[in-house]
C-alpha cells in the first residue's frame, strides 16, 4: 500500500492509499521500475524489516486506488460518497495512536516494575536514609529521595496512562460509530487529543524506561536487566505514526483555531477541549479577573475539580497566548513551534489527569484503593506544577503563582512521594506483569535477584564447564603460558 499524493488533472487531492504490486507473482522478482531492499540494522526493533522502495515510472491500474472515500472515473471526475468529510481517513491514523497510548501504559509498566521492584531490594549505604531499619543497615536505594524523585513520579503517570488508555479507546469507539453513521463533527478534536496523548505518553513512557535503566545504576546496563533490547524497541514510539514534535503542531493548530472561532463568536462543536475552553476563556481572551488560583496550595492539593480547573485554565491560557502572539503579533508559524509542543503538553497534562479522575471516579465509595489511587492523583498533579512552573509564573495577573506557592507545591510533593514509596512495590506487584514477560533478573517477583542474576549469568558459554574451561585453556596456551615460562621471565623470576 503507497500513501501517495493524488493528483487528477493538475490538482492535488492530498494523500491516498494505492495497491502497488511490488514483486511478480510468477517468480517474487521485483516488477519493473521497482527497486527493493531492507534498510539495514537499527537501534531495536530489528525483528522488524523495514525496507526501502523506489519507483521510477510505475503505473498502475485506476482500480488500486482505495475508493471507499474517493472515486476517479476513467474520464478522470472525482466524486465522493455523500456527506463524507475527506479528513475521515484520519479515523485510520486515530485508530493507531490509541494503540500506542495503550502500549505505552504496558511498555512502562514493565520497566517500573523491574525499577522499583529492584531498588527496593538493592542496598546501598547505612545511616544516610531518613528511615533506616537500624542504624547498621545498609538502605534500600529507593529510600534514597532523589531515587524517589525519579521513580515515583513515573508510577503516578504509569497509572494515569492506563486510565487514560481505556477511557481514549472507549472515546475513539463512540466518535467512529458516530463517524460511521455519517456525523462527523467529533473528528478534529479526536484527531488532535489523539495527537497530543500519543507524543505525550510515547515521550513519558521512553523517557521514563530510559530512566529505570539509569536508576539500576551498572546493573541497569546489563541485558539480564530485560531494560535495554525492550527500551530500543519501544524507542520508535516517539517517531513513528508522527514524529512528536511535528504532532504537537496538529494539536496547537486546532487549539488556536477553537480560540479564533470563539474571538469571531463562530459556533464551535461541543466536546472535552472547547468545554474548557469555553469554561476559562470569556469570548476567546483571558478574563480580566482570573481565580487565583495559588493561594493555598494544601486546598488545591486536597480538592481533585480544583486541580482540574487549574490544569484546564493553564493550558487554555497558553492557547490564547499563542494566538494573539501569531495573529496580534504576527509571529510565524515556524518561530511559534516551541510554544506549539508546549501547548500541546499542557492539553494532554489537562486530558490525561481527566481520564485519570474520571476513572477513580467509577470505583465503588467503599474501595480500599481510593486512598492511594487518589493520592497518586494528587502526585501527578504537583509534579505538573514543579516541571512547569514557568508557566505558572506567567498566568495572567491574580492567577499568577508566587515563588513561594511553588516552592511550597514542591513541598508538598516531595512529602507525598515519600508517602506513596511505602507502596510503591505493591503498586507495581498489581500490574500483574510476569516474570517470563518482564524477562529480568533484577525484577523477578520473588525478589532474588543476586541469586537470579548469578544463575543466568553461569549459563553463559564462558562461565560453563565445557567451552569456558576450552575457551580460556587455547588462551592460555596460547598467549599467557609463553610469557609465563619463557626463557627471560624464568631467568628474571630467579633473580628475584
Ligand atoms: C522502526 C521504524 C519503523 C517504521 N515503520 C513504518 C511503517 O511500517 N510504515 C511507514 O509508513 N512508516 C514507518 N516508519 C516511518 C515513520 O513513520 C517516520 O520515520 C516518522 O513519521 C518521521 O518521519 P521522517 O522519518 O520522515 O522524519 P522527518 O520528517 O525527516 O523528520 C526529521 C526531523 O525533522 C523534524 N521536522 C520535520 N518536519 C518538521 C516540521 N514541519 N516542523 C518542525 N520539525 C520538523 C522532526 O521533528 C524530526 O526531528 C517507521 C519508522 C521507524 C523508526
Amino acid at each position: 500500500m503507497v500513501m501517495a499524493q493524488l493528483i487528477v488533472a493538475g490538482k492535488n487531492l492530498g494523500p491516498h492509499p494505492v495497491v502497488v504490486p511490488i514483486r511478480s507473482t510468477e517468480d517474487h522478482r521485483p516488477l519493473p521500475g521497482i527497486t527493493v531492499g531492507d534498510l539495514g540494522p537499527k537501534f531495536g526493533f530489528n525483528a522488524m524489516d523495514n525496507g526501502f522502495l523506489m519507483l521510477n515510472h510505475v503505473r498502475v491500474p485506476r482500480f488500486n486506488l482505495m475508493q471507499r472515500y474517493i472515486t476517479v472515473s476513467r474520464q478522470g471526475e472525482v466524486s465522493r460518497p455523500a456527506n463524507i468529510d475527506p479528513k475521515v481517513t484520519y479515523g485510520t491514523m486515530v485508530y493507531v495512536r490509541a494503540q500506542i497510548i495503550r502500549t505505552m501504559s504496558q511498555t512502562l509498566a514493565r520497566a517500573t516494575t523491574i525499577a522499583i521492584r529492584y531498588t527496593a531490594v538493592r542496598r546501598q549505604f547505612a545511616g544516610k536514609s531518613d528511615k533506616p531499619l537500624a542504624p547498621s543497615l545498609e538502605s534500600p536505594v529507593l529510600d534514597y529521595g532523589m531515587v524517589q524523585h525519579r521513580l515515583i513520579p513515573l508510577l503516578a503517570q504509569n497509572y494515569a496512562m492506563f486510565a487514560t488508555s481505556q477511557a481514549f479507546l472507549q472515546h475513539y469507539e463512540k466518535c467512529m460509530h458516530e463517524l460511521n453513521n455519517g456525523n462527523y463533527a467529533s473528528l478534529k478534536e479526536l484527531h488532535a487529543t489523539a495527537c497530543a496523548l500519543k507524543r505525550w505518553t510515547s515521550d513519558v513512557a521512553v523517557r521514563g524506561i530510559d530512566t529505570c535503566r539509569h536508576v539500576c545504576g551498572g546493573h541497569g546496563f546489563s541485558q539480564f536487566s530485560g531494560l535495554n533490547e525492550f527500551f530500543g524497541n519501544a524507542y520508535p514510539n516517539i517517531i513513528w505514526e508522527g514524529d512528536n514534535y511535528v504532532l504537537s503542531q496538529q494539536t496547537a493548530q486546532f487549539l488556536v483555531n477553537q480560540v479564533r472561532a470563539l474571538r469571531k463568536g463562530v459556533r464551535v462543536e461541543d466536546n472535552q477541549t472547547t468545554r474548557y475552553l469555553r469554561k476559562h476563556l470569556v469570548s476567546g481572551h483571558l478574563p480580566q479577573r482570573p481565580t487565583a488560583w495559588g493561594a493555598a496550595i494544601e486546598s488545591l492539593a486536597a480538592d481533585a475539580t480544583a486541580q482540574l480547573s487549574l490544569l484546564s485554565f493553564r493550558a487554555a491560557a497558553m492557547a490564547a497566548e499563542l494566538t494573539d502572539q501569531m495573529d496580534a503579533n504576527g509571529r510565524s508559524w515556524n518561530r511559534s513551534l516551541v510554544s506549539m509542543q508546549r501547548l500541546s503538553d499542557a492539553h494532554s497534562d489537562y486530558i490525561v489527569a481527566a481520564y485519570f479522575r474520571a476513572h477513580i471516579a467509577t470505583l465503588p465509595g467503599a474501595s480500599p484503593l481510593l486512598p492511594i489511587l487518589n493520592k497518586l492523583a494528587t502526585l501527578l498533579f504537583l509534579y505538573v506544577l514543579s516541571q512547569n512552573s514557568s508557566d505558572l509564573f506567567r498566568l495572567p495577573s491574580a492567577a499568577a503563582f508566587t515563588g513561594a506557592q511553588v516552592s511550597r507545591a514542591e513541598e508538598l510533593l516531595a512529602a507525598v512521594i515519600e508517602d506513596v514509596r511505602e507502596q510503591a512495590v505493591p503498586l507495581v506487584d498489581a500490574f500483574g506483569m510476569s516474570d517470563s514477560r518482564l524477562n529480568s533478573a533484577l525484577g523477578r517477583s520473588d525478589g532474588n535477584v543476586y541469586d537470579n542474576y548469578l544463575l543466568w549469568a553461569m549459563q553463559d558459554p564462558l562461565n560453563t564447564q565445557d567451552t569456558g574451561e576450552e575457551v580460556r585453556r587455547v588462551w592460555f596456551d596460547k598467549y599467557i603460558k609463553p610469557v609465563l615460562h619463557s626463557a627471560e621471565t624464568s631467568k628474571k623470576n630467579a633473580k628475584l
